[in-house]
């Protein structure tokens, strides 16, 4: 088999090797079942078995009491911009977005085609470089729901804590989800694209506290049964066919999660996987990186040379090293290095040897 590489990217991004040789070691049978897990019912024994599994792992990583359901839907994170406005903002009401990025922004956008949400805060004048000082904001206390985007996958910044606000909190954590202990309180919705922390593209993870759910369907008539939470968290047979193959290896990244020691494990690797990386960009001024010191991302870590063609010249270099998916978005282009749970420390300190050393050569 070709050697794997390291790899950078932001999404679908890496997975643990052990999972992927567990998911090769279950195909083309599973357990004892006589069929793969890509040709079984969504209704069968064995489904309901990898899905309750999953949901009990994730339950006792996030230390989530039963208030919570957990739901694995399609359409990515993009859908949940609508889902979510469209299940909680009332006629007349409004919801309250803090805009620290471009999916931030398509999450407000999409908001507006459902009725009335203000931007409470933006970083958006200084290019998205920072998260909005928390004096700064100016927060409704009637609004149904803070829409905020926990980290800015494309401009490598992260919130620090949880908002403390007075109106449930609803979360797009698709870019940093499960990678460190959070606290749930506060919290009424969270949901994130498995396909960066927690597995394959093809499902969405949504957490949704109770009382959301009863409250969910504000605009009933309207309300088109498949984008409803409460049909999807309340329903005792599943509404539709969900991403079986999507949700199991989910199931396996948990599991992993769970052996490495849970959140708190992850989030000191992460912080010292970052750690190294900010050091090395901050050590000469050679590279430059592009978000507020306090607040930058663990998880995208963003930075510049000085011109383009340099950036280039290294992407091409390191990709040629092993070093796969440095390429910054193709908004903003420059350097990227997406450091996931799943992203081993010694690609770190790869990517940190042939930094030093390809300054070396340029500097
Ligand atoms: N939110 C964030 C923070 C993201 O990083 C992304 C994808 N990169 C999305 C939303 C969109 O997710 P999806 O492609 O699953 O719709």
């Amino acid at each position: 088999m070709a050697e794997r590489q390291f790899n950078f990217s932001a999404g679908p991004g890496v997975l643990p090797e052990s999972v992927l040789t567990e998911i090769a070691s279950e195909l083309p049978v599973y357990k004892d079942i006589g069929t793969s897990i890509l040709e079984i019912s969504h209704r069968s024994a064995p489904y309901t078995e990898l899905v309750e599994s999953a949901k009990s792992s994730l339950r006792q990583l996030l230390g989530m009491e039963d208030d919570w359901h957990i739901l694995f839907l399609q359409g990515g994170a993009s859908l949940q911009f609508y889902q979510v406005p469209l299940n909680f903002l009332p006629k007349d009401g409004s919801a309250d977005y803090i805009v620290t990025g471009s999916w931030a922004k398509k999450a407000h956008k999409e908001a507006l085609f459902v009725g009335d949400a203000r931007v409470a805060a933006s970083s958006e004048a200084d290019s998205f470089s920072h998260i909005p000082d928390r004096a700064t904001w100016n927060l409704n206390p009637d609004a149904a729901y803070l829409h905020y985007t926990s980290n800015n996958t494309i401009f490598g910044t992260q919130f620090k804590d949880v908002p403390d606000v007075s109106v449930p909190l609803v979360c797009d954590a698709s870019s940093d989800f499960l990678s460190k202990p959070i606290r749930m309180d506060g919290f009424g919705l969270i949901y994130a694209g498995a396909q960066k922390n927690m597995g394959p593209a093809g499902v969405t993870i949504v957490i949704i506290r109770d009382d959301l759910v009863s409250r969910s369907g504000v605009r009933k008539a309207s309300l088109p049964t498949m984008l409803s939470y409460a049909v999807h968290a309340e329903n005792k047979s599943l509404y539709n066919t969900p991403a079986v193959f999507a949700i199991y290896a989910v199931g396996l990244v948990m599991k992993w999660l769970s052996a490495q020691g849970g959140l708190s494990v992850m989030g000191k690797r992460n912080e010292r996987k970052a750690g190294k990386l900010y050091a090395e960009i901050d050590r000469t001024g050679f590279y430059r990186g592009t978000a507020r010191k306090e607040d930058r991302s663990l998880m995208n870590v963003t930075f510049r040379l000085s011109s383009e063609a340099l950036e280039k010249l290294l992407i091409k270099e390191a990709t040629a090293a092993g070093l796969d998916g440095l390429e910054g978005h193709r908004a903003v282009g420059g350097l990227r290095a997406s450091l996931y749970n799943a992203f081993p420390e010694e690609g770190v300190d790869e990517l940190v040897a042939f930094m030093k050393e390809f300054e070396r050569r340029n500097g």
